[in-house]
Parts: structure tokens; sequence; C-alpha cells
């Protein structure tokens, strides 16, 4: 995978592609972006140009014996660590450190989760980064840069990954998933611009149903037309779903909609065309926080989904009075509600 194989990330090509081609790179590159961003991508580019024999303006050749090595994925100067379960550990810094003194030429290390390196990793490391061993060179990436150690990031030559554009994303699904210009909008959009997260929506079989329910859903609470008791059946239900956090993004990608539709903006359908953009602004902001509880603690999925289901059928319920005041009222989805 070369450099202009890869989408977007503009700035960050051309400042990696000036290093390169200049030889100002460090001997550590920390690579930084959210999950699903691309940078094992570029990391693995990076690595490929770096030890690259033929090198053009920066850009790995992919034909000379060390790029051909590297794609076949049996290149012997290139060691590759990611978490052993929850994190990287000392005897994984130890195995590969041996192979950094030997004989032949340029190496590179790549740390994939960097930041899920143990105190006894991260000092392990942070010594060889002190000394590092002649034509070594390390890319770690990270998406949560406060666990690493800041020793090591004082350390290292540091680059962030932002999202690609709503066309790059939506260009990037097109070309390599065989979907419609309208999928590939809708996921480019779910996905904020995070190829790797485009790319999982775009092979979740189930994407459609999903659609479907959290429009359900997002209508049910607009318009209050559950009673209390079905609100809580649906908590039953959406607790024992696998992937409730991406349940939950759709759910929000409905009231963002609608916001941006009550704001006179174009390019959104939804049925909030009447909508307080104060209450979905809250409903955003609710769910928002309930992903964030989710993906950062331990929480009673049930519990929480009771509690939010019915704080967000309250604040929607501005919504709902200036729904239903309106000349718009919205057609009910047809898909079932499941409870
Ligand atoms: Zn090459």
């Amino acid at each position: 995978m070369s450099f202009k194989n890869l989408i977007g990330q503009n700035e960050l090509r051309s400042l990696l592609l000036r290093a390169l081609e200049k030889n100002r790179l460090s001997h550590a590159v920390l690579l930084s972006g959210p999950s699903g961003s691309g940078k094992k991508a570029w990391g693995r580019a990076l690595a490929m140009s770096i030890l690259c024999l033929e090198t053009s303006g920066g850009e790995p050749c992919m034909a000379c014996p060390s790029c051909r090595s590297f794609i076949n994925g049996n290149h012997t100067n290139y060691f590759s660590i990611a978490p052993d379960g929850r994190n990287i550990k000392i005897e994984q810094i130890r195995s590969i450190r041996q192979g950094f003194y030997l004989q032949g030429g340029k190496k590179v290390c790549l740390i994939d989760g960097a930041e899920t390196m143990t105190a006894e990793a991260s000092s392990s490391l942070l010594k060889i980064l002190e000394d590092p061993p002649a034509g070594v060179h390390f890319v770690l990436l990270a998406e949560q840069l406060r666990l690493l150690f800041d020793t090591i990031i004082s350390r290292c030559q540091r680059y962030t990954l932002k999202p690609l554009s709503f066309s790059e994303a939506t260009g990037l699904l097109l070309e390599h998933k065989n979907i419609s210009a309208e999928k590939a909008a809708l996921l480019a959009r779910l996905s904020g611009g995070l190829p790797g997260c485009a790319f999982r929506l775009a092979d979740d079989g189930q994407f459609e149903e999903r659609c479907e329910e959290a429009k359900t859903l997002a209508y049910n609470l607009a318009t209050g037309c559950d009673s209390a008791r079905q609100l809580l059946s649906w908590a039953l239900y959406l607790s024992e779903k696998k992937d409730l956090v991406s349940f939950l993004e759709l759910l929000c990608m409905q009231y963002r909609d609608g916001l941006v539709q009550s704001l006179g903006r174009e390019g959104a359908t939804a049925w909030f065309s009447n909508a307080g953009s104060a209450a979905l602004e809250d409903a955003i902001m609710l769910i928002n926080k309930v992903i964030y509880e989710m993906n950062t603690t331990n929480v009673n999925r049930r519990l929480l989904m009771e509690k939010t289901l019915i704080l967000l059928q309250r604040r929607l319920s501005t919504c709902r009075k200036s729904s239903e005041s309106g000349l718009n009222r919205p057609a009910r989805p047809t898909t079932l509600n499941p409870v």
C-alpha cells in the first residue's frame, strides 16, 4: 500500500512525503487518530517507504525486493506488535528487541495500539527510543494520546489523522464496496468520515434492518406514541443487542437529520420538519453521553436503556408539541415495533 493509494489526509501525506524525501524523518513517528481513521494503512505505507530501496519522492516503488517482501508479508526487517489481549506487554517489546541489533540495513517496528502498553513495556520501549539502534525506525499508532507516557510522546515526530470529508468517504465506499450512491452517502455520514467504520457498516448484513428499527424508535419517542410499559419493553429488547452502540448512533442520526432539517439546511429527510431544535439538540447530546458511558464503563445496559428512553421521550415532548401543531405531520414508518 503506497501513499498514493490512500485517500484523503492531504496535509499528512505532504508532511510525510517531504520528511521522507528530505531524509528528515525521525527514528520515532507517532500517528494518532480515532478508531477507524486509517492509522494502520498509513503506518504500513510509511514502513514500506522507509524500507524501500528505490523510493521516488518519498513513495515506495512497490517493485524492489524490499517492497515485494513487504507486500508478501515476509519482510525480515519489519516487526509489528499489537495488543496481546488488552495490553502490549513487556515480553512483546523484549521479543523483537534482539532483531533490531542484527545486521541488514534499515528496520521498522510498527506498534499498533501503543497506548495499551503496560508501564513496564512503555519503560522498556522508552529505553530503546532514548538510545536507538542504528537504522531502526519506530512507527507508533495510538487512539488516546493521554494514555501514552509523555516521555514517549516527546521523543516522537507526531502526526494526526483527520476524518475524511463527506465526498472523500463517499468516493472511497463507492470504489471499494458494491453499494448504491445513496447508501454510500448514508454510510459516509454515519461513519463520521472514518474509513474503517464506513467499511464495517458496509459489510454489516443487517444494516438496513437496524436502520428501520432506529427510525421506528426515533419516531415513537418523538411522537410519544409508546406507553411507559412499551418503552420498558424497548429497553429490554435493546439491552440484549450486541451492536447497541452502533444502533444508538443510528438513532442519534435520526435526530441529527431532524435538527438539520429544522435549521433549514438541505440534504436531510426526517419526520421532524417542525421539531424544536433545542429538544433535538438535547436528544443528540443525551444519546452521545450514553454512547460514551457504554464505551467507557461497565454499566447495567437494561437500566441505562430504561432511563435513556424515558428521558428521551420526555425531552422530545417539546418536539412532539411542535410537530403536532404543524402541517407536515410525519407518516409513521411501516416497520413493526418489536414490542
Ligand atoms: Zn521499493
